[in-house]
């Protein structure tokens, strides 16, 4: 199956563990007031690739990848083209490559029977997701990305199920998501899964801007200033100690 592609890049260094080649994919249902890439929204551009082409390229530059990375499809939203993604990730693993999903998880609909038996194959061949939770509040996360949480925060516990390695992507933007009370909720609902490995929170930067005036497009967060990077550390215990409260509760010593 062809995949709608946006764009390649053969030497990611902040999609995963190690050098990854990374996949854009095409396409993608939320807002996020903060996105960086609003030419990926549209489902019907970009450009139709074989699996196979995309593991020529990587091959090509194998090399690279050598210090445990591997491959990353990010977009645009990955799980939006389910087909497309078994059938590179079977090629990927044939070619013993570590394959990694950055993903909002907004796809994800548990009451689909037929996207579930494609989404259990997918996870089988996934050796990593990088689950974006944008908001743990679900009015504020409609709020700032046009949709609900509910099935993102299911996907995350379907994860921990399957017992598929996930990390957690906060971005922290200044009056939007940068309560403490919603950041240690977050830490608190993402602390009971055992296949949480790792915590990544960003700060919010406004070099995407230039992107929608170009695009003619109307940025939401105009006028809210980047993130304040001495502030993010301790933005990220506060995610921190929700993790330790949950997980105090389940094991108390
Ligand atoms: S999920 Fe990603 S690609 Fe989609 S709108 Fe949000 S930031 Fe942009």
């Amino acid at each position: 199956m062809q995949g709608r592609i946006h764009s390649l890049e053969s030497f990611g260094t902040v999609d995963g563990p190690g050098t990854r080649f990374v996949v854009f994919v095409q396409g993608c249902p939320m807002r996020c007031a903060y996105c960086h890439n609003p030419d990926t929204w549209d489902m019907n551009g970009g450009t139709l690739m074989e699996p196979a082409e995309i593991i020529e390229q990587y091959e090509r530059n194998q090399a690279f990848y050598q210090n445990g990375g591997g491959l990353t499809v990010t977009g645009g939203e990955p799980l939006m083209q389910t087909d497309f993604l078994i059938d590179l990730f079977t090629l990927a693993k044939e070619n013993h490559i570590h394959t990694c999903i950055d993903t909002s998880g907004i796809a994800f609909n548990p009451g689909n029977p037929a996207l579930m038996e494609k989404m259990d194959r997918l996870m089988g061949l996934t050796d990593l997701v990088m689950l974006d939770i944008k908001h743990i509040d679900p009015e504020k996360h409609r709020d700032l990305t046009g949709q609900p949480n509910v099935n993102i925060l299911k996907f995350a516990a379907y994860l921990n199920e399957k017992g598929v390695d996930m990390w957690i992507r906060h971005v922290v933007v200044p009056g939007i998501t940068d309560d403490d009370k919603y950041l240690f909720d977050l830490g608190y609902f993402i602390g009971q899964f055992h296949n949480l490995k790792a915590l990544d929170v960003l700060p919010y930067h406004t070099m995407g801007e230039k992107k929608y005036q170009s695009l003619g497009m109307d940025y939401k967060l105009k006028g809210v200033p980047p993130m304040d990077k001495t502030l993010l550390l301790e933005k990220k215990q506060v995610i921190l100690d929700g993790i330790r409260k949950r997980r105090s509760e389940q094991n108390p010593q």
